[in-house]
This record gives C-alpha cells, structure tokens and sequence, in this order.
C-alpha cells in the first residue's frame, strides 16, 4: 500500500538553515520543496525594478497582477528554482539589495494574501515541505508536522557571512548582522502573519549539532507522523 503524504512545515527565524533541511526532508521522502521566502523575493525585486511605491495598496494591487510566479525543477543542480514572469531569479534575489527591503514588503497585507494563496494550492495534494515565516501557523495550521527552527544569533550571522562572502568578497560582517536582526525584528512584529512558533511545532535549535544529527532527528519526526496517518 502507498505511504500516506503529509505536510512539512519549517518555520524559524533568518538563516537557521531551514532551507537545508527542507531540501533534505524533501529528497528523502519524495516530496516536493517550496521555498516560500523566495516568492517574497522575488516579488520584492519586481518592485524594486519596476520603481513600485508599495507604500500605496492601489500600486501595490496593481503590480501584483503583472506578477507570475513559478518554481522549475533544475535537473543539473537538483532544486526548483523561481521564476518571476518567466526569468530565473533564483540567484539575483540572494543579493542584499533585495534582503534590505524583502521584509518590508513582506509586511503587506496584499502582497502576503498573494503569497499564501499560492503557496496553499500547492500544498492540496500533499507531500510538501515548505519553510518560511507563517506556514505552520496560516499557510498550513493543519500540517501534520510543524517544525520551528532556532539558532545562536552569532552562529546564524557567521553561517550566512560565509554563504555571502562566497559571492561577494566585498561584503562585512557587520552589513549582515545588521540585515538578519532587521528582518527578524520587521518579521516578527509585524501587523500581518508575524513570525512565531506554532503551538504544536517541534523545536529544533541547531546551534550545536550538526548538519546531519539534525537531519536525522526531523527524518525521524516525519516518519512517526507518517506511520500514523492512516
Ligand atoms: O526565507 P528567506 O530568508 O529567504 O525569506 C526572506 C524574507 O521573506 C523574510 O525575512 C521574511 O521577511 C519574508 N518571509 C515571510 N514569510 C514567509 C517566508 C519569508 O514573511 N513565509
């Protein structure tokens, strides 16, 4: 008999690594990996580029409908990658350019009733695993696991400067401590959606455990959940 699917949601604050694990939850199990931060992205840089006053809910509407978005499965680097109107913005919309001002659009009612209303028609049939801010609190509140994932600030600032200093050797310590205390500050006290953790999420603080222990213990998680649906 076929496994039952079930929903993987991975809350948590900047760069905890959610989107590792969400990765590699997603590949052992078969299921389909959403990186819903990456719409927010990616809708971000459409504002950007297209001087979008979001200050203004009736532009803000308005740009929302000129706005396709679309994850494609990379074959050679395994892992979907987003489009926006039919361009690949996977890469470009890691700049910081783009995570100085992600959070505050992040923060607008329009622009989130978007995201969700997407982000919840893939995940009809199950299998998923999405990470992001809201998706076991609003996206999915009835996902069978929710995980909530926390780190040592330091920790989070040190692994995120390795990742961006990879692509940029221009950029300091300080620019991306500076951004991840922003956007969790904006991100967990904004009016719309905040971010925190679900009555019934799991917490894993990977502060001090490795990459694969934690892999291994939120493997195990799913295939409890699992075991159980009947
Ligand atoms: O996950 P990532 O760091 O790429 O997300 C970028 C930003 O998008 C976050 O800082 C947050 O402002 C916003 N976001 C959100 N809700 C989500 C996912 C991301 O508000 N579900």
């Amino acid at each position: 008999m076929a496994k039952k699917k079930i929903i993987i949601t991975i809350d948590g604050w900047s760069s905890c690594g959610k989107s590792t694990l969400a990765r590699q939850l997603a590949k052992q199990l078969g299921y389909v990996y959403v990186d819903s931060g990456a719409m927010y992205r990616a809708i971000t840089l459409y504002f950007l580029r297209n001087h979008v006053d979001w200050t203004d809910p009736v532009k803000v509407r308005e740009a929302l409908q000129e706005i396709n978005l679309e994850f494609i499965f990379n074959e050679a680097s395994q892992v979907s990658e987003i489009y926006l109107n039919d361009e690949n913005v996977e890469y470009v919309i890691r700049d910081l350019v783009v995570a100085e001002k992600v959070s505050e659009v992040a923060a607008i009612r329009e622009v989130r009733s978007f995201a969700v209303a997407q982000q919840q028609r893939m995940g009809t049939r199950k299998g998923i695993v999405m990470d992001g801010r809201d998706i076991g609190t609003v996206v999915f509140p009835h996902a069978e696991l929710k995980i909530f994932m926390t780190a040592d600030n330091a920790v989070r600032v040190e692994r995120r400067f390795k990742e961006l200093y990879a692509k940029n050797p221009n950029i300091t310590i300080e620019e991306v401590k500076n951004n991840l205390e922003m956007r969790d500050y904006i991100d967990s006290n904004r009016e719309v959606s905040p971010l925190r953790k679900a009555d019934d999420a799991r917490v894993l603080d990977n502060t001090n455990i490795s990459r694969d222990e934690q892999f291994a213990l939120a493997l195990q998680w799913a295939e409890e959940m699992i075991h159980h649906q009947k």
